[in-house]
């Protein structure tokens, strides 16, 4: 029996050993230690032996069992502390390796565009003023000389929310909210960027786009003044070698009114697919503002004159990076957007 506890004894400090994981030594534990094992049978047997002989042998079974117990607990400190270390060594984190970028976002072309139209305005000391997209009729129609029966009013071209309130559809109430909110008579000199919307849909109109409206109100301003400035700003816009004409038009809120053109900047003058062959582009409208808008905003117009033009910025950007259709502007495709980091330069 001695020999017997022996051989259990060795043969459990060669399983031990060998073994290099912590399921493996539970396993062993089951093995040596459990209900099933060896010193649990030997234990049972004791019955069998004679009295003499029982206590000697109990305390070499339970001697045998607290060696082996105590192996297994020595092994157990030492497997887990290899693969604490393992897990270490495999779970480091290299702090030296560069962080990953967040993609970083870029100014859509319009917001190019605009912010360069107004650098060249507020550089001839133009005020960027702002109103609301939410605009009642009084400001967007009535107090530019369009009356109740005028065209641009319909329901079609017009965004109406109630009888009384619609989507401003250019951006000229600004005009008249700064011409009533300014000191009776005061100069004025401004220009207004923001949304508009239009019922339009197609490859040259969209139903919201951006305007850039300007007004210089003072004494002695004329035609002149007009077509200074606007040569000044198309020149800054489109390089200096850029051509411009004013075209006679008609607009309710000026008078006279001039449709402005500049030389084709995709031919030169030449006459190409995006000019029709004309060698001209239309790219605003203009004019010296009427007596009466000036009157209903508390101007007196004996003594004050002013001119304002109006130009869409989408249009502009067009011109500026050659796009043919400007719904591109609003699908918002990455692979549009991503080239129009830096401003075109004509
Ligand atoms: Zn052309």
């Amino acid at each position: 029996m001695r020999e017997q506890l022996e051989a259990l004894q060795k043969e459990a400090q060669a399983d031990l050993s060998a073994c290099g994981s912590l399921t493996a030594l539970n396993e062993l534990k089951v093995k040596y230690l459990g209900k099933k094992g060896p010193l649990t049978a030997a234990l049972r047997g004791l019955s069998g032996l004679p009295a003499e002989e029982r206590p000697r042998f109990g305390q070499a079974v339970n001697s045998v069992r607290a060696r082996i117990e105590s192996l297994l607990a020595q092994k157990e400190e030492e497997i887990s502390r290899k693969e604490l270390k393992e897990r270490l060594l495999r779970e480091k984190a290299d702090i030296t390796l560069p962080g990953r970028r967040p993609p970083r976002g870029r100014l859509h072309p319009v917001t190019l565009v605009m912010d360069r139209i107004k650098s060249i305005f507020v550089r001839m000391g133009f005020a960027v003023r702002e109103g609301p997209e939410i605009e009642n009729d009084y400001y967007n129609f009535e107090l530019l000389n369009l009356p109740k029966d005028h065209p641009a009013r319909d329901a079609q071209d017009t965004f109406y929310i109630t009888g009384e309130y619609l989507l401003r559809t250019h951006t000229s109430p600004v005009q008249a909210r700064v011409m009533r909110g300014n000191e009776p008579g005061a100069p004025i000199r401004m220009i207004a960027p923001g949304k508009v919307y239009r019922c339009d849909y197609d490859a040259t109109h969209s139903p919201m786009f951006h305007q850039v409206e300007g007004l210089l109100v003072d004494r002695d301003v004329g035609l002149s003044d007009l077509k200074g400035t606007l040569e000044l700003f198309i020149r800054e816009m489109f390089g200096p070698e850029t051509k411009v004409r004013l075209r006679p038009s008609y607009f309710p809120f000026t008078e006279p009114s001039a449709e402005v053109d500049i030389s084709c900047v995709i031919c030169g003058g030449q006459g190409c697919r995006v000019c029709k062959n004309s060698g001209w582009l239309e790219i605003l409208g203009s004019g010296v503002v009427h007596p009466r808008v000036l009157e209903m905003s508390g101007y007196d117009s004996k003594k004050m004159s002013g001119f304002a033009f109006g130009m869409g910025v989408e249009r502009i950007a067009m011109l500026v990076y050659g796009i043919d259709d400007l719904r591109l502007f609003f699908e918002n495709d990455l692979r549009f957007i991503r080239q129009f980091e830096r401003e075109a330069v004509l």
